[in-house]
C-alpha cells in the first residue's frame, strides 16, 4: 500500500504576504523593524524610551503584537503615535498576513519608520518573515546570560541585539561577557547594545543605529 503525502510549508503563505509587505513598504519609503524577545524582556518599555528620541527625525508608527489585551498599545498611544494592537488570540508569533491587514489601516503616506513589537516569545517569531527590513533581538539581564545559547535562532537572525535592564544587573547572575561570547559564537560581527531605561544616552545608541538605516527620501 503506498502512502499519500500532503505537504504544504507553514511558511509558504507567510512568505508570500511578507514579500508583498516589503514591496509596499519600499514603495512608500517606510523602514520596518521587527522587535523580538521573550515575554517581559522590556520590548514595550524600550519603545516608550526610544520613540521620544526618534520622533523629531521621523514619523513613527507602531504595531503591537500580543496574545490578548490592548495594554501595550495603550502605553504607545500615550506617546501620541499611531499604533495598532495585533492580537494573535493564542498564536505565539506575528504573521505577515496579520501585519498586512494592519498596513491597510495605517496612514502609510505619513510614516517613515514602522516599529513592530512581536509577541513575547524567544522562539518562533524569528522564523516568520513579516516583510521587515531590520530585526532587533531583545534580551534582559533578568532572563539570564544563557538565552543566546538556548535560543540561538533569534540572536542569529537579528541585525542588532539589545541587552536591557542593565541597571538591575547587580541583582542577577547575568555575566555580560558570557552573553557576548554566546552571541558572537553565532556571528562574530553581531552588534550588541546594552541599555537601561534610566540612562537616556544608552537608548540613544539604538536610536542612532536606527537613524543610520531609515531612508529619509
Ligand atoms: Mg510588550
Ligand atoms: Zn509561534
Amino acid at each position: 500500500m503506498s502512502i499519500e503525502v500532503l505537504r504544504r510549508s507553514i511558511f509558504q503563505n507567510n512568505d508570500r504576504a511578507a514579500q508583498e509587505n516589503r514591496s509596499l513598504l519600499d514603495e512608500r519609503g517606510i523602514t520596518a523593524v521587527n522587535i523580538m524577545g521573550g515575554a517581559g524582556c522590556g520590548k514595550t518599555t524600550l519603545l516608550e524610551h526610544l520613540i521620544p528620541q526618534l520622533r523629531s527625525d521621523f514619523a513613527v508608527a507602531v504595531l503591537e503584537g500580543d496574545l490578548a489585551t490592548t495594554k501595550d498599545a495603550a502605553r504607545i498611544a500615550a506617546l501620541d503615535v499611531p499604533v495598532i494592537q495585533l492580537l494573535t488570540e493564542g498564536g505565539c508569533h506575528l504573521t505577515a498576513t496579520l501585519v498586512q491587514e494592519a498596513l491597510a489601516r495605517l496612514p502609510l503616506a505619513e510614516i517613515d519608520l514602522l516599529l513592530i513589537e512581536n509577541v513575547g516569545n524567544p522562539i518562533c517569531p524569528a522564523n516568520f518573515d513579516l516583510g521587515e527590513h531590520l530585526r532587533v533581538a531583545v534580551l534582559s539581564v533578568t532572563e539570564g546570560d544563557d538565552k543566546p545559547a538556548k535560543y540561538p535562532f533569534l540572536f542569529k537572525v537579528a541585525d542588532q541585539v539589545v541587552i536591557t535592564k542593565v541597571d538591575l544587573i547587580a541583582l542577577t547572575d547575568f555575566d555580560r561577557e558570557r552573553a557576548l561570547r554566546a552571541i558572537h559564537a553565532l556571528d562574530k560581527e553581531k552588534g550588541v547594545l546594552t541599555v537601561s531605561k534610566k540612562d537616556a544616552s544608552s537608548i540613544s545608541q539604538l536610536a542612532d543605529w536606527l537613524r543610520s538605516h531609515v531612508s529619509t527620501s
